[in-house]
């Protein structure tokens, strides 16, 4: 398979150097996995949500920051697809489907990550089309793609702010200016990029769906589908966490037998195994909503919250089953421990997605809903 042929390879060496997979990139167009969720008749692999997370999932058992790449494409991808005007999809999608185009997510700033409303980015009407300004912080694919889309507010007035809040595709040109590429503890090998953009001209054509004012309820949209993305990211790296560890386990003797003897060793296997199990049930779950058409909000924030702290903490169990040898560079492990915890972070904070889940339940309550939804 092509994560385990041809990415398992390069992966500890580049992210080692932090360097840029560009030929994997090549080979990842040429699979036509750039257009995987977009539909046929766009030029895209039209697979399905359980399909995409499952790929996912298995590109990141071996580098997470591969799945990265195609996942923070996949999610501009899809807001076209789902909010953009029958003249962006048939402008943009084919583009993005062969990568020919690539880019990312333009919403958060040096001051606005949680608080989403918090962006200063303004984007002011001009003739036929709109002049941005603003910063953008930690943009995924911000050096090497070419097409993102950006939050910025239409209506600086607006209260509350998010009803002022307009999304653009925007390709880079004149004023569209990439500052830096920001330093990492880990998830290496794909550029995080801090962005400014000095009165960058973007035509009206692309205010995605036409319509100004609409941008923050498809950015919560395209979260949904990017956090069952991260989930099933976590899953991958909680597996090849867990696999590393029992292979060490059941090859590591101490007091004359193999580790994997111990019951406590035997405990912390058994935890991992079956918290994945469960990480992975959720995100298939969520990842089935979403193929059916259904809002998936609470489904994704869990499958996103669970997944991710399983991951972390099968990271660090994975170390310490690893003994001195989890904490060098000689064994995979102290790269998993490196990448779990931007998975915590990226997408939404999970305390955020307790905050989304909380809400949930009880908005479920107070409707006279069953509020965990598993009623007889
Ligand atoms: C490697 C990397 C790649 C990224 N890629 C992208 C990208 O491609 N595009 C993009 O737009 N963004 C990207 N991000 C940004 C990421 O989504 C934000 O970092 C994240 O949403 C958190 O925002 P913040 O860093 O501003 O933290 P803050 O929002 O300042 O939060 C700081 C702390 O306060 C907590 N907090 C905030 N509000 C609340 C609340 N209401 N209740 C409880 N706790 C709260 C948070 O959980 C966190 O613990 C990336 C980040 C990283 C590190």
């Amino acid at each position: 398979m092509f994560a385990e042929r041809e990415i398992r390879p390069l992966a500890a060496a580049y992210e080692r150097e932090d360097r840029y997979p560009f030929e994997l990139v090549e080979k990842m167009k040429e699979m036509g996995l750039f257009g995987a969720i977009i539909p046929q008749e766009y030029g895209g692999l039209g697979l399905d949500y359980v399909t995409y997370a499952r790929i996912i999932e298995e590109i990141a058992r071996v580098w997470m920051s591969v799945a990265g790449i195609l996942n923070s494409h996949l999610i501009m991808a899809w807001a076209v697809l789902t909010y953009g005007t029958e003249a962006q999809r048939r402008h943009y999608l084919p583009r993005f489907a062969t990568g020919e185009r690539r880019g990312g997510l333009c919403l958060t700033e040096p001051d606005a990550g949680s608080d989403v409303q918090g962006i200063r980015t303004t984007a002011r009407r001009d003739g036929d089309g709109y002049r941005l300004n603003g910063a953008k912080m930690f943009i995924t694919n911000g050096r090497y793609g070419d097409t993102y889309l950006v939050l910025a507010r239409t209506d600086p007035a607006a209260t509350p702010p998010r009803r002022g809040m307009s999304l653009f595709v925007v390709e880079k040109g004149p004023g569209f200016v990439v500052l830096r590429d920001i330093p990492k503890l880990g998830y290496r090998g794909v550029e995080t990029c801090e962005i400014r953009f000095e009165d960058m001209y973007v035509p009206a054509d692309n205010l995605v769906g036409g319509e100004e004012g609409q941008g923050f309820r498809q950015v919560l949209g395209a979260l949904e589908v990017g956090r069952i993305n991260v989930a099933a990211r976590g899953v991958g790296l909680a597996r090849a966490a867990f696999e590393a560890a029992i292979r060490y386990a059941d090859q590591r003797r101490a007091f004359g037998q193999p580790i994997a003897e111990f019951e406590l060793i035997q405990k912390k296997l058994a935890w991992m195994a079956t918290k994945i199990e469960a990480a992975r049930l959720l995100t298939l779950r969520a990842a089935e909503r979403k193929a059916r058409g259904e809002r998936a909000d609470l489904e994704a924030g869990m499958a996103k919250l669970f997944a991710t702290e399983t991951a972390q903490e099968a990271a660090l169990e994975a170390m310490r089953i690893h003994g001195g040898y989890g904490y060098t560079e000689d064994f995979p492990v102290e790269r998993y421990y490196r990448d779990a915890p931007l998975l915590v972070i990226g997408e939404g904070t999970n305390e955020i997605q307790e905050t989304v889940i909380a809400r949930q339940l009880l908005r479920r309550l107070r409707a006279g809903e069953d509020p965990g939804g598993w009623g007889p």
